[in-house]
């Protein structure tokens, strides 16, 4: 509601007073790698199941933002709406920029709709927050800005959010209500959908006045630090709730930012929504600021990485101690093509490892052109072939274990078995396992090995970590600073200078 302070005092009642709240269901997301060379474009939003409308809409992601929206939103006697609306795109975090038509292409039918379908009495985005978009700095705030210029002054506008986000105090300047999800990786997303509807309602019935501070803070960093299960992520994850806890009515967003998204507003920021409390939120974002502010040495000190040579050294001595199972991540590897660490396996001749994965459509293409079957020897390069990044291809000589076919006399994946009882899974695109039981899932008997080389930066705690099930866990990267690495000040920014950002601002 971006009222004047008068008519906020005697709006009381919802727009369709006589009725339920009507209220309008839409999403776009994207978490843009903007260093990336392919675009994303329209054609990568539409595939089975996307765009979605309707119902069809208000069942996607049940677990997530969306189902715990709709879930209390219908407690509440909502009456919902389902915009068409595209889910992430196909390419999921392996394109760059989203093109300008690809956006314009996607809003516009939404904004049509809202017209088409309206009035509304409020209207949720299940948002994401680090979409890049080219020619349009704040996607998100965009977003909102359009929407209210449809729906009006009194309709209440929410969103949901990933924590790593994109956000500064623009969305909540077209928008009342924003709730991100506090813990990397991202278990509570229903939870901060459920809020964003109760606390819809509650604004639509004039229950709840939202009163915002917003405070922006200089730290840039990479996401493989971020995980939430150590301090002092987990110290300031716990300080927000502590604030929700001690003060009805308060919400606090910790956006920790995804630098690799070029763009103007990156960088760690937090919003407080409060009930009509304007001083209140201003007390609570300076207090998170400034005590985020007064961490910011240990954000980067906790999470050592290791160069690879020396992480594969130390799997060796952590299986000679027991310490198995291990996990080797590879934090870096945006492709998925990546042989760093097969590389350095072959070379210091480890056993019981499974590569999962690499990214090879070649390999799987030649295959697939070769007839290749189970049982057949394998001898070929793999990997090492998308940029620099990605390394050398290595050559692999095994047996093939299993090939998984497309249904069309294609090869969809594949797994090698080689050296003392390893096993290399190719696949066509970038994988990143977030727990053992997928691995299995995919037909591995995840029990013959003891070290799983996987490609992610966090979200692998889910299932590896916070699970107990690894008792060593190794972050890796590659020689070279390239994109995807903690050295931030390697990479070419146009859209925001990262020496005006600690660390980089104290090199
Ligand atoms: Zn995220």
């Amino acid at each position: 509601m971006k009222l004047p302070l008068l008519s906020l005092l005697s709006l009381t009642v919802c727009a369709s007073a006589a009725g339920p709240p009507r209220i309008a269901v839409m999403q776009l997301r994207h978490e843009t790698v903007t260093f990336l060379p392919n675009e994303t474009t329209r054609e990568d939003f539409i595939y089975p199941g996307s765009p979605a409308k309707g119902e069809a809409l208000l069942k996607t992601q049940p677990k997530g933002d969306m189902g715990g929206f709709v879930k209390v939103a219908r407690e509440y006697g909502a009456v919902l709406a389902g915009i068409e609306s595209p889910g992430m795109p196909e390419t999921g975090i392996g394109s760059g920029w989203v093109t300008r038509d690809a956006y314009e292409h996607f809003t516009g039918r939404m904004i049509e709709e809202l017209k088409a379908q309206g009035p509304f009495d409020g209207v949720y985005l299940a948002l994401h927050g680090a979409m890049a978009v080219r020619g349009i700095a704040r996607p998100e705030a965009e977003l909102a800005r359009r929407v209210r210029e449809v729906v009006g002054p009194k309709a209440v506008i929410a969103g949901t959010f990933d924590p790593h986000g994109n956000e500064d105090a623009e969305f909540l300047k077209h928008a009342d209500l924003a709730f991100a999800y506090k813990y990397y990786p991202h278990y509570d997303a229903h939870l901060q959908g459920e809020r964003a509807a109760r606390m819809m309602i509650r604004a639509i019935r004039g229950d709840y006045r939202p009163a915002h501070a917003v405070r922006t803070v200089p730290i840039l960093s990479a996401t493989v630090y971020q995980w939430t299960g150590q301090h002092p992520w987990s110290t300031l994850v716990q300080r927000c709730l502590t604030w929700e806890a001690r003060e009805p009515d308060v919400y606090v967003n910790f956006f920790y930012s995804f630098p690799w998204a070029d763009v103007p507003d990156a960088g760690m920021c937090f919003q407080v929504i409060t009930n009509g409390d304007a001083a209140l939120a201003k007390t609570v974002a300076d207090d998170l600021a400034d005590t985020a502010w007064r961490m910011r040495a240990e954000m980067f000190s906790a999470t050592p990485i290791h160069p690879v040579a020396e992480a594969v050294g130390q799997v060796k001595k952590a299986l000679e101690q027991s310490r198995a199972p291990v996990v080797l991540a590879d934090y870096s590897d945006r492709s998925g093509n990546a042989t760093w660490v097969l590389r350095e396996v072959i070379a210091q001749d480890l056993a019981k490892v499974v590569i999962a994965t690499i990214k090879d459509d070649r390999a799987l293409n030649a295959l697939a052109r070769a007839g290749a079957k189970q049982g057949d020897s394998f001898d070929m390069d793999v990997g090492g072939y998308v940029d620099e990044s990605a390394g050398q291809p290595v050559r692999v000589k095994g047996v093939i274990e299993h090939l998984s076919g497309d249904g069309k006399g294609g090869v969809k994946a594949a797994r090698i078995r080689f050296g003392r009882g390893n096993l290399l899974m190719l696949s066509p695109q970038l994988v990143q396992y977030m727990d053992p039981q997928s691995i299995r899932k995919d037909g591995v008997d995840i029990t013959q090995f003891e070290v799983f080389a996987i490609k992610s930066r966090v979200h692998f705690r889910r299932g590896f970590d916070d699970n107990g099930f690894a008792k060593t866990i190794l972050l890796v990267e590659p020689p070279g600073p390239f994109m995807g690495t903690v050295h931030l000040d390697a990479l070419r920014y146009e859209n925001l200078r990262v020496s005006e950002f600690y660390p980089f601002s104290e090199k």
